[in-house]
């Protein structure tokens, strides 16, 4: 049956959707995704939101709740199958008439945009819920909608319409009086009559609305055989049976031989009642022995509004001081915006203080670095009857946020643990075992999306910075494809290797081919190579692992740990040697830029590179600020690391330039040489210039001067450049080249010739 033609309540004020209202209706309608189920789910999640809120209201103001039935915190579906209507009614908050209008008619949110920008992108609706604008999914299935609503702020039912054509209406609603909530009417498109039938809504309760934790009720009917004593004026058999669902007492009743006694027969009666749908005895209630695998991740997608499995999960009991029952989930992907605003994000995870839902914005559950981490935090030691203000303020908090990064941080690392068994077991697994080792682990996939989470935490954690640091992840030098912990690379050290390396660049590619590798690498000591920007600050607050040091191999002053004594003699003769060679560079060069130019012991191929001082920025760490829109310029100044040149005594070209500058230390020539491969070093290891116009100027007066070019040759003029150009000659007809044809013959021929 079609309601396309209901209309409005006579009177009734109506208004036009938000524009933003209209478009999103216009994709939900026109939708061609085939699960509409969800419409039933979303509306569900509303009337259980809301019923959080009067709850809520309740702690304060008991009053708020009225007596009676408006007491009983519950939501009830029912069919009217001849008028093709679904409804759904909670007694929770309700909506004043302003709520009415602001709620269903306009976003405020950024809740849409975010929404059509995943739909335009082949996103799927079933994630309508995580924007926030989940009512509308009900025009996936309505013809059209009403809403019927009392708030206890506003004296008047009212009754919101709308066919979803861009217009809503609201009036007074003079139907049979709700005390409190909101009543939601669906006028079932033709095609979506299945939501009719008792069966399909038990389905979609069970399988999407089992975690809501207030009773949900469906008005449904079932047969029930009674014996009833035979009155002597009921021979007759009477075979009614009545659609009406409001009526109990329509009866079926079957056929009996006669017999004198007992003088009864069965009936068959269908008897219409409210059959409760869920259990709503929340799961993490429930001892962890008794959930299994599949509950957790049902709970999880419920609670999420997600689709996928997460990547693990942890129900657990704090026991002490501060009781409180808690589930996190690690998600298996970011949230495209995680770190957006990432200082004013408030947790996801849900408080609840003695089963009541107190709010999912409480930011003082979990540092914002943790606040991927979903769940529901349940305690019992948390006053009810006070405000969320006061409630921020109690000092159990702490302790609670105190275990649940605890706990947090104990998932992960079981994570990881869980990726490292599997390659152990492999490992010593016969030969014949398949190697899949490549293969991404749990932990190759949390890393991916939240190991940006993890380096702030070091930064922003200290009394959890060792227990972070162990779950960091990165390729090195030895281990390019496949990310290793600390440990590991602690494990793998070379004897006599005491400080642990990394370098900093824009990519591994850069980073593989940089001269600060060079002697490490001919050591064969591992190299971590960070690649976020954010690498180098977490470095910043994380000096050493497992006693080792971490040093930065662009930075003065490396040390290898393991030079023996004839080394270290050598160093001191080529430092005494070169003293007049690098005083004279260190002299050539701006002072500004180079503080000094020693002797390297880090290069073996390399003539020269720059490193900058242990404090001040690295090159890479000098790009990152560079590249931040608001960098300070002063500030840029007073960090930007003192340059030290660094040089290979064993260089050719080091050495010739050695010998240039000492047989003529003025000569304009040399000192231009030195300027332009410190530049060139300057380049190599990951520096900009701020003005990149005099070291190209510098070097293309190399080339002219390797090429015989005199300094004062002339630039060409317009006349001079056409006169220099070839004389155009008449247009010639274009010939073909003429191909010679292979025939089939030739080319088998050729063939055999092959
Ligand atoms: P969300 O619930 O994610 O905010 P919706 O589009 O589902 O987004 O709902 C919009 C708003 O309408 C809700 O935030 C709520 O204020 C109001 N609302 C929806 N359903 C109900 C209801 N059953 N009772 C009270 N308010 C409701």
């Amino acid at each position: 049956m079609s309601h396309k033609d209901k209309q409005f309540a006579a009177g009734a004020e109506t208004h036009e959707f938000q524009a933003e209202v209209s478009r999103l209706m216009d994709i939900i309608i026109n939708s061609l995704y085939s699960n509409k189920d969800i419409f039933l789910r979303e509306l569900i999640s509303n009337g259980s939101d809301s019923l959080d809120k009067i709850r809520f209201l309740s702690l304060t103001d008991p009053s708020a709740l009225g007596s009676g039935d408006a007491e009983k915190l519950e939501i009830r579906i029912k069919v009217d199958k001849e008028r093709g209507v679904l409804s759904i009614r909670d007694r929770g908050v309700g909506m004043t008439k302003n709520d009415l209008k602001e709620n269903l008619g306009t976003i405020a949110k950024s809740g849409t945009s975010a929404f059509l920008e995943q739909m335009q992108k082949g996103g799927d609706v079933n994630l309508i819920g995580q924007f926030g604008v989940g009512f509308y999914s009900v025009y996936l299935v309505a013809d059209f909608v009403e809403v019927r609503s009392k708030h206890n702020d506003d004296d008047t039912q009212w009754i919101w319409e709308s066919k979803a054509d861009g217009a809503f209406a609201i009036s007074e609603d003079h139907g049979e009086p709700l005390d409190r909530g909101c009543e939601i009417n669906i006028y079932l498109k033709e095609e979506a009559q299945e939501y009719l039938e008792e069966s399909k809504l038990k389905e979609l309760v069970g399988k999407y609305s089992e975690f809501i934790n207030f009773p949900i009720y469906i008005y449904s009917s079932k047969e029930v055989s009674e014996e009833v004593e035979i009155e002597e004026d009921d021979e007759e058999i009477a075979d009614t049976e009545d659609d009406d669902m409001d009526t109990d007492d329509d009866d079926d009743i079957s056929d009996e031989d006669e017999d004198d006694t007992p003088k009864t027969k069965t009936v068959t009666k269908t008897v219409w009642d409210w059959e409760l749908l869920n259990d709503s005895k929340a799961i993490w209630l429930r001892s962890s022995s008794d959930v299994d695998e599949e509950e957790y991740t049902k709970f999880y997608k419920a609670l999420a509004k997600e689709d996928k499995a997460p990547l693990a999960y942890t129900h657990f009991k704090a026991e002490g001081d501060v009781e409180f029952k808690a589930i996190l989930f690690i998600p298996e992907l970011a949230p495209t915006d995680m770190f957006d605003n990432y200082y004013n994000k408030a947790s996801a995870l849900k408080l609840y203080v003695r089963r009541v839902f107190i709010s999912d914005e409480f930011d003082e559950l979990l540092p914002k670095y943790l606040s991927f981490i979903k769940g529901i935090v349940d305690s019992d030691t948390l006053p009810l009857n006070v405000s969320r203000e006061t409630l921020q303020q109690h000092t159990s908090l702490k302790t609670i946020k105190k275990k649940l990064v605890r706990k947090a941080l104990d998932m992960i690392r079981k994570l990881a643990e869980e990726g490292q068994d599997d390659e152990d077991d492999e490992d010593s697994d016969s030969e014949a075992s398949v190697d899949t080792s490549d293969e991404e682990t749990k932990y190759d996939k949390f890393w991916k999306s939240f190991g940006k989470a993890i380096k702030l935490g070091i930064i922003e954690d200290a009394s959890n910075r060792m227990r972070l640091a162990k779950l960091l992840r990165f390729y090195t030098s030895k281990s390019p494809d496949k990310l290793v912990s600390l440990e590991q690379y602690v494990e793998n050290m070379k004897e006599g290797q005491k400080t642990i390396y990394y370098l900093a660049g824009e990519s591994q590619e850069q980073l593989q081919k940089s001269p600060f590798l060079e002697r490490l690498l001919a050591k064969d000591y591992e190299v971590i190579y960070f690649t976020d920007p954010i690498d180098e600050y977490t470095m910043q607050n994380l000096t050493e692992f497992d006693e080792f040091k971490f040093s930065n191999a662009s930075k003065e002053d490396l040390k290898f740990g393991d030079a023996d004594d004839s080394e270290k003699k050598r160093n001191k003769a080529l430092r005494e040697d070169f003293k007049g060679f690098t005083k004279w560079w260190k002299d050539v060069l701006p002072v500004d830029d180079v503080e000094a130019v020693k002797i390297s012991n880090r290069l073996v191929t390399t003539p020269c590179s720059v490193v900058t001082s242990k404090y001040g920025w690295s090159a890479n760490m000098e790009r990152i600020m560079k590249a931040q829109a608001l960098s300070d310029d002063n500030k840029m100044g007073y960090m930007r690391g003192r340059k030290t040149l660094e040089i290979n005594p064993r260089h050719p070209l080091v050495r010739a330039l050695r010998e240039q500058s000492e047989a003529d230390p003025n000569s304009e020539t040399t000192k231009e040489l030195a300027v332009v491969m410190y530049e060139t070093a300057m380049l190599e290891s990951g520096f900009s210039f701020d003005k990149p116009a005099d070291f190209a100027g510098r070097l293309f007066d190399l080339v002219r001067k390797n090429m015989g070019v005199e300094a004062d040759a002339d630039v060409l003029s317009d006349s001079e450049i056409d006169a220099s150009l070839p004389e155009k000659k008449p247009k010639e007809p274009e010939v073909e080249d003429e191909v010679p044809d292979i025939t089939f013959d030739d080319a088998e021929e050729m063939k055999d010739e092959l």
